[in-house]
């Protein structure tokens, strides 16, 4: 835990929505009067019947139901779209910046938006989906995405985004899962340069699953196999399609989408969201975790949000939340490395982004090559940095705020999950002092604790399991097709809570340092240790960029420490190293720390949002690598044997 306190610069007490007194006030009312304070915030969506119960939840096993903005009805893509024709109809809804810098960019108004998302609802339609039906997408970062997904909500169909570069098996896995007989995907993707064989991957998944309609992209024009009868293009279709689509008339409590989780943790969920809550709850969030709102000159700042609409920052915070807010937002298709290091900085210059959102992983890859390639840019139009995935170690956060930021912006460290919809726990620009690597202070409605291992709640500073234990807007509703799975997963483990599976510590001044999940807590000769904590301690030396730690067993300490360090560009792997390395976690956290182990590891086993998958490490430590479980999820799956090759007996 670092010291540090970033007091919250002037200019955004003065200015933001929301100052520190506000939250406190707020914060209160949310807790106080539930109901009050949801009903007010529920005014900013447009509902087209009102709700006659505000909340309505039991976390008891007995009783156990989650129903929030009862009797309402809406329709989310009404919110993202119809309201703001009249207002900002050629205002720039989407600029999409493609994988290669030198493509043209796609600037597209929300009018446009508008039309396009009705003529694919009407494509949909014409193909027999109806309202309830899950459709699967599989495409890469391109408008179309976000289009595909706001025109199943147009017409009340349940989509299933799945990342565009899982493999065919996980893809097929998904698609069963949910029956879900339409794919929408192209014929490739691109990322840092690389094609990406979007619909071979859809052909060999079919083979898998019987799948009634393919809907393709051209995004490449490559040469793809066509299977008549099933395959349709997506330019043929739209225009034929008339671009008047009523939209849906959704209940509160219908269900919006399904979204598997990565899988770092087992076999993946589906992830199953509703409507009325979501949307409040998402744009809720965004307007006060990110300050939305007009600038000066009335335009609206440009924000980016980096993550892949694979993934739930993808959903909430590119696709539903910004749009419902009016945003005009960057839609990245690319990777942070190409051309070279400083594309993200690039971008931020080219598109005058004040606004910018990624996760630690992405800023780890860029601090390890040198600060010359941010340096060299301008990002004098930056505001405000957001951070999401994983903890932001220190050495990240400073760098992230003095390099990235000059000093100037604040971070919003967003502590949240696939299954809570939107940001939980994170600092407010206007109203919360930073403390680096804490996502801070929980947002309105969130009721945190920690508790000891039986579920007794703990009070003051403490750390252990952090459960939430009441319920909030935008929570998931259940595990699609097993509702069982979503009681035993998330409300068992400590009765009337919901558990996150994250451990967490609270200080003093009732900041909230998120210490990783709970099974990546090591217990060394009886000292309880989150792995994050070693994790910081490795990456605060300078040869090192990144570092996930396991536990192993050890003779006699119980659990030993194993440590996979990633060493910057410039730095070789030597024993001198490995010998310091030891001594410095000595040094940084104590002896009951020090590795017993250490492999240096060119690439670590990550999700394809980044997040390292950490029971692979473990495996590969406890030499149980004869089955590493599910891989298919990995971004990229060869590092694991460079893993196997160079495992430390
Ligand atoms: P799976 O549940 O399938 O194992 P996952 O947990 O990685 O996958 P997500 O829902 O995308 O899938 O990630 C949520 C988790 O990411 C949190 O439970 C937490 O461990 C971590 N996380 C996210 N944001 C932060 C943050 N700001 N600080 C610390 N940890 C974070
Ligand atoms: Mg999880």
């Amino acid at each position: 835990m670092s010291d540090a306190l970033f007091p919250v610069p002037a200019e955004w007490a003065e200015h933001a929505l929301i100052d520190s007194a506000t939250y406190l006030e707020k914060y209160q009312r949310s807790i106080d009067d539930a109901a009050g304070f949801w009903r007010d915030e529920a005014q900013r969506i447009d509902w087209i019947e009102p709700f006659h119960t505000v909340k309505d939840t039991s976390f008891d096993e007995a009783d156990f139901h989650i129903r929030w903005f009862e009797g309402g009805k809406l329709n989310i893509t009404a919110n993202a779209l119809d309201r703001h024709l009249e207002t900002r109809g050629d205002q720039v809804a989407i600029i999409w910046e493609p994988d290669n810098p030198s493509e043209t960019v796609r600037k597209i108004t929300y009018r446009e938006l508008h039309r396009d998302v009705c003529r694919f609802a009407n494509v949909l339609k014409s193909r027999g989906v109806k309202k309830g039906d899950r459709v699967t997408i599989y495409l890469p970062m391109v408008p179309e995405a976000a289009i595909s997904m706001l025109a199943c909500a147009r017409i009340g169909a349940v989509h299933s985004v799945v990342f565009a570069g899982f493999s065919p098996d996980a893809l097929a896995g998904r698609i069963e899962d949910c029956q879900s007989n339409i794919v929408i995907t192209a014929d490739e993707g691109l990322r840092g340069g690389k094609p990406i064989p979007l619909k071979a991957n859809v052909d060999a998944a079919c083979d898998k699953v019987a799948v009634e309609t393919v809907i393709m992209l051209r995004r490449t024009g490559a040469d793809v196999q066509i299977v008549s009868g099933r395959d349709v293009d997506w330019t043929e279709v739209m225009d034929g399609a008339s671009s008047d689509c009523p939209a849906e008339l959704m209940d509160a409590e219908d269900p919006l989408f399904i979204l598997y989780t990565s899988g770092s943790t087992g076999k993946p969920k589906g992830v199953l969201h509703t409507t009325g809550g979501y949307a409040v709850w998402t744009s809720m969030t965004h307007q006060y975790v990110f300050d939305y709102k007009p600038n000066a000159d009335g335009k609206m700042p440009v924000y980016w949000c980096a993550a892949d609409v694979g993934w739930v920052t993808g959903h909430s915070y590119v696709v539903y939340a910004p749009l419902i807010n009016g945003a005009t937002q960057v839609m990245f298709e690319g990777v942070p490395n190409f051309p070279d290091h400083s594309r993200f900085w690039e971008v931020i210059d080219k598109h005058q982004v004040e606004i910018f959102y990624a996760a630690p992983t992405a800023l780890r890859a860029l601090m390890r090559e040198g600060d010359e390639w941010v340096t060299k840019t301008s990002r004098k139009s930056l505001r405000l940095l957001g951070s999401v995935g994983e903890p932001i170690n220190p050495e990240a956060w400073d760098w992230y705020h003095r390099v990235v930021g000059d000093r100037r912006c604040p971070i919003v460290d967003t502590w949240w999950q696939t299954e809570t919809g939107g940001a939980m726990i994170t600092p407010l620009p206007g109203a919360t002092a930073l403390k680096p690597g804490s996502a801070s202070k929980p947002m309105f409605g969130v009721k945190p604790e920690i508790v000891d291992n039986d579920g007794n709640i703990q009070a003051g500073a403490t750390d252990g399991p952090l459960v939430i234990t009441d319920s909030w807007p935008g929570q998931m509703r259940t595990v699609y097709g097993d509702h069982d799975r979503f009681f035993q997963t998330y409300f068992n483990t400590f009765p009337g809570m919901y558990f996150t599976g994250d451990g967490c510590k609270r200080d003093e001044d009732g900041y909230y340092w998120i210490t990783g999940r709970i099974d990546d807590v090591i217990n060394v000769s009886g000292h309880r240790m989150g792995t994050a904590e070693v994790e910081s301690a490795l990456v605060a030396h300078d040869s090192v960029s990144e570092a996930a730690v396991v536990g192993m067993p050890h003779d006699i300490k119980g659990q030993g420490i194993y440590a996979y360090v990633t060493t910057n560009a410039d730095v070789e792997d030597t024993e001198d190293l490995r010998a310091e390395l030891v001594k410095w976690v000595r040094k940084e956290i104590g002896p009951i720390a020090t590795p017993d182990a250490i492999q240096f590891a060119p690439g670590l086993p990550k999700t394809r949002s980044g997040k390292i998958m950490r029971r692979i490490l473990r495996k590969i430590a406890e030499n149980d690598v004869s089955n590493l479980g599910d891989t298919s999820t990995l971004a990229d799956p060869s590092v694991v044997d460079d893993l196997l090759a160079n495992r430390k007996k």
